[in-house]
């Protein structure tokens, strides 16, 4: 059995393997595709004391650096179901190969995904105009025109965020008004640089085959087909937490993010967690590796406080 296995090979997924191993205990980590969703991302720019990268630069290094300690690294499987310690003390997880992995203590690691718009050009222009994370990609506009899809709270904050560095933000929303907090909505409809749309129905992102250049939506009261001209498309309609596989085992949030606490530990004993997949504020790369070292440094301080077996 592992002392420690780590479920998700993205940046928390390999702080916390990296802080296990270099305690002597046996680590393993399981992921679906190591790197996460760095894998998709261009220029990384946030990253504390290293200027600019690149994702798959970044995906690379990730995987080494796991590599120099002895970590069991199982990447291309997939969980599918946590099965809580018994009397044995033993967490297992089953792999959706058949195989079941059995551990004194659990890391889960698997991250989230954006919630795309599913139109035409979306996929052609990611990351060549259009973005998920105002965070990370708000200084590359500084001075250009971007919308904003998505009225709820992440839609209307990014909005705000991105009007202090761009010249101009359309915030498209598809229901006939936005869903954000009222202090949010009064802070946004407060800003010159704003023009914000409802009832809007976003039919197409549009490219010059290099980069976006405008968008495309239809008026879903008038009908009429509308397109506004601009440099970038911000998709805020939500970030799902790859969790669906635990539902019934770890307490979830109404999100589906994995609760923790100030530790990273879930309502199960002996189970942690770190990153996207769980309730922590903020889904960036250097606080899924910080949350990851926190979550793995409190499944040792569990491993201690274990009776031997
Ligand atoms: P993830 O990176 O999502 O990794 C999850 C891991 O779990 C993966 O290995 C996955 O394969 C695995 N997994 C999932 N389900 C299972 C399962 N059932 N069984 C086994 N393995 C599983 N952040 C920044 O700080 N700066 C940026 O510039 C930046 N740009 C971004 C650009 C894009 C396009 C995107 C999508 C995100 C960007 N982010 C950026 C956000 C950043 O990538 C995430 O916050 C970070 O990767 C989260 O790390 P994580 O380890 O929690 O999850």
């Amino acid at each position: 059995a592992y002392d420690v296995l780590v479920v998700g090979g993205g940046p928390a997924g390999s702080a916390a393997a990296i802080y296990a191993a270099r305690k002597g205990i046996r680590t393993g980590v399981v992921a679906e595709r190591f790197g996460g969703q760095v894998l998709d991302t261009l220029s990384i720019e946030n990253l504390i004391s290293v200027p600019h990268t690149e994702g798959p630069k970044l995906a690379m290094a990730l995987e080494q650096h796991v590599k120099q300690y002895e970590v069991d690294i199982m990447n291309l499987q997939r969980a599918e179901a946590l099965i809580p310690a018994g009397d044995d003390g033993l967490a297992q997880v089953r792999l959706a190969n058949g195989a079941t992995l059995k551990a004194k203590s659990v890391i889960l690691a698997t991250g989230a995904r954006w919630r795309e718009m599913n139109v035409p050009g979306e996929k052609e222009y990611k990351a060549r105009g259009v973005c998920f994370c105002p965070h990370c990609d708000g200084p590359l506009f500084k001075g250009k025109r971007v919308a904003v899809i998505g009225g709820g709270n992440s839609g209307v904050e990014a909005a705000i965020d991105l009007a202090g560095i761009v010249s101009h933000v359309t915030l498209l929303e598809f229901d006939s008004k936005l869903r954000a907090d009222a202090v949010l909505q009064a802070k946004l409809g407060s800003l010159p640089n704003v023009t914000i749309v409802t009832s809007a129905l976003t039919t197409e992102v549009t490219g010059d085959g290099e980069k976006v250049n405008g968008i495309v939506f239809q008026d879903r009261i008038g009908g009429q087909t509308k397109r506004v001209e601009l440099e970038g498309i911000f998709v805020q309609i939500g970030l799902l937490p790859n969790t669906d596989w635990l539902k019934g085992t770890v307490n979830l949030s109404p999100r589906g993010e994995i609760e923790i606490d100030a530790r990273g530990q879930t309502s199960l004993p002996g189970v942690f967690a770190a990153g996207d997949a769980t309730t922590t504020p903020y889904k960036q790369i250097i606080i899924a590796m910080g949350e990851g070292a926190k979550a793995s440094l409190s499944a040792f301080d569990h491993l201690i406080r274990s009776p031997a077996p």
